[in-house]
């Protein structure tokens, strides 16, 4: 049986049990996904769950902040001990220390007292000695209102908040490091992606297909992906741009066309935001001035979770959740468009103005498209 912890500050009133219920669906598709049983409880200010599963899947869930295998007793300290015991007897250790929490303060020892009375037992028949600082074996106890739980390993979960519960968004995925790093943190704090991505060759495709296979590990249920074609998308534009000599607005226009289309797709599908992987100043594309010429492709909120983050902190995160190997895996030719003095200040004005005369149809099927030509 597993011991499940969240976070309950905030928790209140209807938020707690919409919270509770649906970390408790989640749980529950997560085990079904691979093929697991699981019978779930919901004591107060817990989630146990009964299942055959291997512990590490709940590392994976949102919402969780830590869990324990853990077994079962009743409030009575006598039966408590009894349990421990058992658990005693087949662990080596010389060292341990008792760790009892109240989640029911109206239970009539402290947890000093709990600790203490159990301790002496566990002196008494072991002849081990107590090592609060760093004990071989740290015993935890934890009293619910109408039962306890004992355990000796707390694992930590990835916390944030269960998935799904804030909604869909589109999330731009591009195969790099950080558009995957970005996807995680919106779906820790309760989005639902579904993935977006502008296809450039196939092999970048099908890195972003792998990548999308890693973080649907986190989610209850599979990701969808819409592709699309990158030179689709841009053709008419580039044309534009370079008959009235203004290929340095390429990628502003790009980023612009990127989040218009999924804007659109948003209201399709009923997506209340779209998530991207910028961050701010990371590359010469994503200074402060551009960011707001593209968000003017959207009313909707555009999250980009990585705004404040260095790119060896992204790098750390993408290796944390297990997407790093893969964005690295293999870099494709760079963008064919990208031309070679991207502008990095779009003025509001100067991009309004452009923008009536790039957006409308060009003659973009005149432009050859060679997605090869930077190798
Ligand atoms: P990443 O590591 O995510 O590729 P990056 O640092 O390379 O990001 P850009 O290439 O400027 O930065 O892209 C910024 C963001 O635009 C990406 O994080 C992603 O959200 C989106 N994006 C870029 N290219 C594509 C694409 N081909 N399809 C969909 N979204 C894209
Ligand atoms: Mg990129």
């Amino acid at each position: 049986m597993i011991v499940i912890r969240y976070d309950e500050i905030g928790l209140k009133g209807k938020n707690r049990e919409y919270f509770e219920r649906t970390l408790e669906d989640n749980i529950k598709n997560h085990l079904k996904r691979y093929g697991y049983e699981g019978i779930i409880e919901r004591p107060h200010g817990r989630i146990v769950v009964r299942t055959n599963a291997p512990h590490n899947i709940f590392g994976k869930i949102f919402g969780i902040r830590s869990y324990s295998p853990a077994v079962e007793s009743t409030l009575n300290l006598e039966d408590i001990y009894r349990e421990i015991k058992g658990i005693l007897e087949k662990k080596e250790f010389n060292s341990f220390r008792i760790t009892a929490k109240r989640l029911w303060k109206g239970y009539e020892e402290t947890s000093m007292e709990i600790n203490k009375k159990i301790g002496e037992m566990v002196l008494r028949d072991f002849k081990k000695s107590v090592n609060l600082e760093k004990p071989d074996l740290n015993i935890g106890i934890e009293i619910l209102n109408d039962r306890s739980y004992i355990f000796t390993e707390k694992y930590p979960g990835p916390g944030g908040i269960p998935y799904g519960i804030e909604g869909k968004i589109i999330m731009l995925i591009s195969g790099g490091i950080d558009s995957p790093v970005a996807s995680y943190l919106l779906m820790k704090r309760g989005a639902d992606p579904t993935f977006l991505h502008f296809k450039t060759n196939d092999e970048i495709l099908s890195k972003v297909r792998r990548l999308i296979e890693i973080l649907e590990t986190y989610s209850p249920k599979s990701l969808d992906l819409i592709v699309e074609d990158h030179g689709n998308l841009l053709k008419d534009i580039i044309y534009n741009l370079e008959s009235i000599g203004e290929r340095r607005w390429t990628c502003v226009f790009c980023k612009y066309s990127m989040l218009r289309r999924a804007d659109s797709i948003a209201r399709e599908i009923g997506a209340l935001g779209i998530g991207t992987g910028e961050s701010l100043g990371q590359v010469a594309s994503q200074t402060l001035n551009n960011i707001a010429a593209e968000n003017l492709a959207t009313t909707l909120p555009v999250f980009r979770p990585l705004i404040g983050f260095d790119k060896i902190e992204i790098e750390e995160m993408a290796r944390k959740i297990g997407t790093y190997g893969i964005s690295i895996s293999f870099h494709g030719c760079g963008c064919p468009f990208l031309p070679r003095h991207p502008i990095t200040n779009a003025s509001l004005e100067r991009f309004k103005d452009l923008m009536e005369r790039v957006m409308e149809k060009g003659n973009g099927e005149a432009w050859e498209i060679d997605y090869e030509k930077r190798c």
